[in-house]
């Protein structure tokens, strides 16, 4: 997406409201849509009540842009972002007691899989038309198969690793549908089943693609069923940031990369050609998985000292997830090795604990995770310096 000489630049849109906040703006459309998406004019930020891989100011980007190339792009942006934004002022099933799901039929066997994937065939219609179950063959439908193997790897992660059942640790069918809506723009856990679009063509390419997106919409599944982080402000960047790794890690698992080897990113091959920029999120160097002339820069901080205090995106939750992301990052690289082993479960441990309070901030899972570090491999231990060493490099933790 670049157009040279006349390129105008959605990052000069950036405006700050009255409060002082500052926010995107977009035209049009998507305005209404922003309001519903970021809540910046409602007081109390509203709580999505489903989990999108694609942040809402990405969207309003796409959905701003004047560029004759991106006509249909921008206006699947626009319809994405309406849609997201209706569902806003339902209840939100990730805070509600996880209790009658329970209730819902088991596996029939721990440590095996139960998926089901479904067809919207282009509707918004929910479940759709189941085409695969489990232990069924391949389909000739690639984003049926991708959606099926994505659950599987992200299955295999959790119990192969960590020992856990299925996402809620008690074997929990694993439900997905693809197809739904026309061109539309996301993928999303809404609680009990992951939807995936096909995406507009011109900037995004079907969401089945990528193993680490399915990673990280069923891990909002895990951390739903345990520390329940609220999705708002920091303890909401946390529980972003917390898929992002374990999305990576199924992604990691999956192809049997060490620390080193890993890409490290987050929606890789979810962007077309026609988009400057690699993936949605880099845990490695947050900030630089995107810079283009419509989408913008990647926002994403590293370190504290660069902490966007914004009430769009439910108080930053896409963008401030970068800080504890980073510090995963740097965790897993001074430790080396296979990163979902020793890192991995070190904040495995520290989600599933009974340490983590539903609004814990950055510094509380700082302590949470090096206290996880110290119990397991010991308080002087290589890796509790290294859990340490990292929230003292991203400037979670003060020097003393
Ligand atoms: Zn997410």
């Amino acid at each position: 997406m670049n157009r040279g000489n006349d390129t105008h630049d959605i990052r000069s849109h950036a405006t700050t409201d009255a409060e002082g906040r500052s926010a995107v703006g977009i035209h049009d459309g998507a305005d209404r849509a922003r309001e519903g998406v970021a809540g910046t004019h409602a007081g109390a930020a509203r709580i999505p009540r489903h989990h999108s891989i694609v942040p809402p100011y990405l969207l309003a980007a796409i959905a701003a842009t004047d560029d004759p190339r991106f006509q249909n792009a921008s206006h699947a942006a626009k319809v994405s972002l309406v849609r997201d934004g209706v569902r806003f002022d339902e209840p939100n099933p990730l805070t509600r007691n996880p209790q009658p799901r329970s209730a819902r039929p088991r596996s029939a066997t721990p440590g095996l899989p139960e998926r089901t994937i479904a067809d919207a065939q282009g509707r918004e219609t929910l479940p759709g038309e189941v085409v695969r179950r489990e232990g069924e063959p391949p389909t000739d439908d690639v984003s049926v198969n991708e959606a099926y193997d994505g659950l599987g790897a992200t299955f295999e992660l959790f119990w192969d690793v960590y020992n856990r059942d299925s996402i809620d640790g008690k074997g929990l069918p694993l439900d997905a549908t693809v197809h739904y809506g026309e061109q539309y723009d996301n993928a999303f856990w809404d609680g009990e089943r992951m939807v995936f679009g096909d995406g507009d063509g011109e900037v995004f390419t079907r969401f089945t693609i990528a193993i680490d997106v399915i990673g990280h919409e069923l891990t909002h599944g895990v951390t739903q069923f345990t520390a329940n982080l609220v999705y708002e402000g920091q303890s909401g960047a946390l529980n972003e940031s917390v898929s992002d790794v374990f999305g990576s890690l199924v992604a990691q698992f999956a192809k049997r990369q060490t620390a080193d080897q890993a890409s490290w990113l987050i929606g890789e091959g979810l962007f077309t050609d026609e988009v400057q920029g690699i993936a949605l999120r880099s845990l490695k160097a947050p900030g630089t998985a995107y810079d283009d002339d419509v989408l913008g820069k990647d926002p994403q901080p590293a370190h504290m000292r660069d902490y966007d205090d914004t009430t769009a995106d439910s108080g930053g939750v896409h963008i401030n997830s970068g800080i504890p992301n980073h510090a995963f990052y740097l965790v897993a690289t001074a430790i080396g090795g296979a990163a979902w082993e020793k890192a991995g479960q070190i904040w495995y441990d520290a989600l599933t604990g009974d340490d983590l309070a539903a609004r814990a901030d950055f510094s509380r899972f700082a302590k949470v995770t090096t206290d996880a570090a110290a119990r397991r491999y010991g308080d002087d231990a290589a890796e509790t310096d290294a859990v340490r060493a990292a929230w003292l490099a991203v400037g979670v933790v003060a020097d003393e």
